[in-house]
């Protein structure tokens, strides 16, 4: 650190992004990826990018994005607000909406992101516990009179809320934003979009990171009232109003254009999950039902942190957080079927070696 530092900074514990390791070495579990190739729309755009344009600024309005996004989920092009990844729109949205005086509440066991973003704009923030079996119980979130995130399905859990109980937690706290976190919501989940006419302390937030395999293009956006998205832009246009490039607002557009192709991929996901969910039963694995493109899994009698290690030595990489209460549970990225594959294979190697090296 240098001495320049605002004291407010100093101590400051950032957000610890999962390795990216993509020399192609390693089987790249770890950080909820897409394991498929871009839709071949969207290696067209890319192919006849006029790299001449890269001169001129992209439109900060995003129109024709927004008005493709609009079409798709049946809300108006002034509901949708785009940003530079969906990490952004919880930046905005506690800068935006978040007295000092309040509090951002959201479950002890979720996206690690909100507390640190709390943290920088030195906002409160009340972690409600979980339910039985790390389920978020919605009572505990209704009445509260307070600003509210929740990833749904949330992580690294996989639990998803139904769009009722999400209503619920909407309508009972009228007067703060309940953002809804849908970075996940296409591998099962339902989404809360089309109750955004209704309740307008209601912000979506979804990514095409994951589900679009676009995490290196880097495309967010949310969903709601027109004046949300509005008081959203104010402040965009007060940090970064250039905060989309060129080349991913193109990708973007090609990307809403095949929604199709990725429909079907993320079927695959759940298909892939599905069955991968039953080896690991089969394995001594207790998991977690997920609705998400990953699953948080937890074995009979090895722990989290040793899988991981042991696994990385093998060239396979997951997500372990070693903090209580889930530091005896990995978290792992569903890929292709290959992938899972040599997943389970690696991993019935070292289940073997540890649960023999017990005995
Ligand atoms: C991955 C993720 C995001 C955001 O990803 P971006 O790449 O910034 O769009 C947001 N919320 C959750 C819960 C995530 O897992």
């Amino acid at each position: 650190m240098s001495r320049f530092m605002k004291k407010a900074f100093q101590d400051f514990d950032s957000y610890t992004p999962g390795e990216q390791k993509n020399d192609g070495s390693y089987c790249k579990l770890n950080t909820n990826e897409s394991p498929f190739p871009p839709a071949p729309a969207v290696v067209q755009a890319l192919a006849d990018f006029d790299a001449d344009m890269l001169r001129l600024y992209p439109d900060p309005t995003g129109r024709v994005l927004k008005e493709k996004l609009a079409a798709m989920h049946g809300v108006a092009p002034e509901n949708i607000f785009l940003s530079n990844g969906s990490d952004d729109i919880i930046n905005f949205a506690v800068l935006a909406f978040v007295d000092q005086d309040e509090e951002v509440v959201f479950p002890e066991i979720s996206y690690s992101f909100y507390d640190v973003i709390a943290a920088l704009h030195g906002v409160n923030v009340r972690r409600i516990p979980m339910a039985e079996g790390f389920s978020i119980d919605p009572e505990d979130y209704c009445d509260l009179n307070q600003n509210i995130v929740i990833a749904n399905p949330n992580a690294p859990t996989g639990l998803a809320l139904s769009s009722d109980q999400i209503r619920r937690i909407a309508a009972s706290n009228p007067d703060h934003l309940v953002l809804i976190d849908e970075a996940y919501v296409d591998f099962g989940a339902e989404t809360v979009i089309p109750l955004i006419n209704e309740y307008d302390n209601l912000l979506v937030s979804r990514t095409f990171s994951k589900y679009a395999g676009f995490a290196g293009g880097r495309l967010g956006y949310a969903v709601g009232s027109k004046d949300l998205i509005s008081d959203l832009t104010t402040i965009q246009y007060s940090t970064n109003p250039y905060n989309i490039n060129r080349i991913s607002m193109r990708l973007a557009e090609a990307i809403v254009d095949s929604d199709d192709y990725y429909r079907v991929n993320a079927g695959r996901i759940a298909a892939t999950r599905a069955r991968v969910c039953e080896k690991l039963q089969s394995m001594g694995f207790e998991v977690i039902p997920s609705k998400a493109n990953f699953v948080f899994v937890r074995h009979a009698s090895v722990d989290g942190g040793t899988i991981y290690e042991e696994l990385k030595k093998r060239f396979v990489l997951v997500r372990h957080f070693d903090k209580a209460p889930i530091s005896d549970y990995i978290r792992v990225s569903i890929g292709s079927d290959r992938q899972m594959d040599l997943f389970i294979n690696k991993l019935q190697e070292v289940l073997s070696i540890n649960q023999a090296s017990e005995e």
